[in-house]
């Protein structure tokens, strides 16, 4: 009986996130070895909508090299056979100790040369990055690449520009470019960013913290540094507006994407990709197979009008609400 529940449940983890009335959500993971792709394919992952490259550069006494890159990018993309991979550019900052980097000490690091800030002050960063990201699309594999902490449309034209300049001396493939959303301004502007930038994917962790203004490591606050807080939501509907408008699809890959009431919600906003660690899958699945589009857009259209994220996750327990 044992072994025919778990054939049961690897089957239902096989199955798309598609509400009951045939909306269809694609599923991430956020993964960042080779080595986890095959934990988080059976857990019904349709791609990794995530790949943190942080965890290359940290630990470690000098930066990796392009070739170093080159082959864990490459090892990931062949880990996940055809299935799309969204891979960040480095996504560093005064918080974290890297002695190679030579990062200024800062009063307010995560307010900071961060992200794309720092990418930008710093090309002997970014440029082999980009050039280990070129080499792995020209070998075929299916990439994205999305760059974190942007604030203005400047800094996104700036990154394409020098992208753009890479693969032309690379005579490699073009591969979608994307950005995080993950700072109010971000989310504010989505129409004019969604002009330049091929897809997002929103940061609800950072964009949590710089909404409400309180800091992702402060355990003292960490009851209220909710991602459903109402003014998260509304900057999320915002940025799906924008996004749309443009034809662009809209991703969170946060960890409010891996609750299964959030996924609901974020659905009923009209999120495209959720991505999430791997072991959150199997639930938000069966959360959107149980739902209809409908009742999640009623659901979203209540939360945007409560008043804090309490409120918002007693929305759960209503009757009205299928969860
Ligand atoms: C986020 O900010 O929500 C995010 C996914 O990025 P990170 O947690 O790596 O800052
Ligand atoms: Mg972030």
């Amino acid at each position: 009986a044992e072994e025919g529940r778990r054939e049961l449940d690897a089957a239902a983890r096989a199955l798309p996130a598609a509400t009951t009335d045939g909306h269809r959500i694609e599923i991430g993971a956020n993964i960042n070895l080779a080595e986890q792709a095959p934990f988080a394919l059976a857990q019904g992952a349709e791609g990794v909508g995530l790949m943190r490259t942080e965890f290359l550069f940290l630990e470690r006494a000098e930066s990796p090299t392009e070739e170093d890159q080159y082959q864990a990018y490459r090892a990931m993309a062949e880990a996940m056979g055809d299935r799309p991979l969204v891979i960040r550019a480095l996504d560093i900052g005064g918080d974290k100790q890297v002695s190679y980097l030579d990062l200024p000490r800062e009063e307010n690091p995560f307010l900071g040369v961060r992200g794309a800030r720092l990418l930008l002050r710093r090309p002997e960063l970014l440029v082999p990055q980009l050039r280990a990201l070129y080499r792995a699309a020209r070998d075929g594999a299916r990439i994205s690449v999305m760059f974190p902490m942007i604030t203005s449309e400047p800094e996104l034209i700036a990154l394409r520009e020098t992208a753009g300049r890479i693969r032309a001396e690379m005579k490699a493939p073009e591969i979608p470019l994307g950005i995080m959303i993950e700072v109010p301004s971000a989310a504010l502007l989505a129409d004019r960013l969604a002009r330049h930038a091929d897809f997002f994917s929103i940061g609800t962790n950072d964009l949590t913290q710089y909404t409400l203004a309180i800091d992702r490591q402060n355990p003292v606050l960490a009851p209220e540094a909710d991602s459903l807080h109402p003014a998260v939501l509304a900057l999320i509907a915002a940025t799906v507006k924008g996004a749309h408008a443009h034809g662009r699809w809209v991703g969170v890959c946060g960890g409010i994407a891996g609750d299964p009431f959030g996924a609901g919600l974020l659905t009923g906003l009209g999120v495209d990709e959720l991505s999430m660690t791997p072991r959150d899958i199997p639930a938000v699945k069966a959360r959107l197979r149980g739902a209809a589009l409908p009742e999640l857009q009623a659901l979203a259209e209540r939360a945007l009008a409560m008043t804090d994220a309490d409120q918002v996750r007693a929305l759960a327990l209503d009757p009205q609400v299928a969860s």
